[in-house]
């Protein structure tokens, strides 16, 4: 197929090649000609623009960072996208914006659908990703294809909006169990345990998560290269607290990680992995 491919930052870039590799003609654009450079030099064709990315295209993907560029991206998508075109934002941005884009490119006969994934970097290099799929049913199945190049879970979880509901969810579980694994090492550390052989305890017990299994080593180490970044899960939690709100629902607890998050941002880590939680639960404490 031929994709167009809008985004290619730390997701977006593994992304796009993993789609190259499975054999589709892939245009890529980004603000960052570097990043455009880095996915033909993978095989892919580059666009100096999302209207010339898009032109012809059968799939678009946009991996953009927040609703904002999202409402900049779409109308150019659908202005010039082909009738039929299906449109995967995989994104994670507010349930409305998806609903709307869901609207706009409907108006104009082009079939979007919400994707948000989970799995981080690692999951877009291996294309194991975990992919949240809002729309309608047909639409999904017709992007079952594409979306199998990206990931191994693919699940459609209800109309417009719905996968960014389910991200937000993935989200709040995530930041809480970094805020608690965090939690966890500072009390090892301050009763004179070592923090990597509590960890491993933990890995192999009812507390192991995907989280203990790939960051507790570096989280020790205090190595906070992203990954995924502080603001970005920022920008999540208020997603996440925004949608407790329109669901008329108290999440006290994911109050607090929110607040926990913002409070990193504030100490300046916002550039740092979602893991760096751990300085802001160090502060606490010194
Ligand atoms: P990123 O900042 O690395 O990449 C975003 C890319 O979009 C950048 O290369 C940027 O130059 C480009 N961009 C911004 N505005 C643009 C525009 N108007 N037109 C074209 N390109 C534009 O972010 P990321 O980590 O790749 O995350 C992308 C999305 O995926 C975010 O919504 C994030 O929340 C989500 N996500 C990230 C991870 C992760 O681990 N990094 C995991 C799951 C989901």
């Amino acid at each position: 197929m031929t994709i167009a491919f809008v985004g290619l930052g730390i997701m977006g870039s593994p992304m796009a090649a993993n789609l190259v590799a499975a054999g589709h003609a892939v245009t890529g654009f980004d603000v960052s000609a570097a990043r455009v450079d880095e996915l033909v030099a993978r095989g892919g064709k580059g666009a100096s623009s999302v209207a010339e990315a898009v032109t012809g295209a059968d799939v678009v993907i946009t991996m953009l960072p927040d609703s904002p560029q999202v409402e900049q991206v779409a109308p150019d998508v659908v202005e010039h996208g082909r009738q039929g075109l299906l449109y995967l934002d995989m994104s994670t941005i507010r349930p409305e914006t998806s609903r709307w884009v869901a609207g706009l490119a409907r108006a104009r006969g082009i079939r979007a659908l919400d994707a948000p994934v989970s799995g981080g970097e690692r999951g877009a290099v291996d294309g194991t990703l975990s992919i949240m799929v809002g729309g309608a049913a047909e639409d999904v199945e017709a992007a079952r294809p594409v979306l199998g190049a990206l990931g191994t879970t693919i699940v459609h979880v209800g109309p417009a909006g719905a996968g960014q509901t389910v991200k937000a969810a993935n989200q709040l579980v995530v930041g809480g169990i970094y805020g608690l694994v965090a939690e966890a090492i500072v009390l090892l550390e301050a009763s004179g345990v070592d923090p990597a052989a509590g960890l491993d305890v933990l890995a192999g017990g009812l507390a192991g998560s995907r989280i203990l299994d790939l960051k507790r080593h570096t989280m020790i180490k205090r190595e906070f290269a992203p990954g995924f970044r502080i603001d970005l899960h920022h920008k999540d939690m208020g997603i996440a607290v925004a949608a407790a709100r329109e669901a008329g629902v108290s999440l006290p607890l994911t109050g607090q990680v929110a607040q926990l998050v913002a409070a990193a941002r504030a100490q300046g880590h916002g550039s740092l992995d979602h893991s760096a939680l751990l300085k802001v639960i160090e502060r606490l404490n010194s």
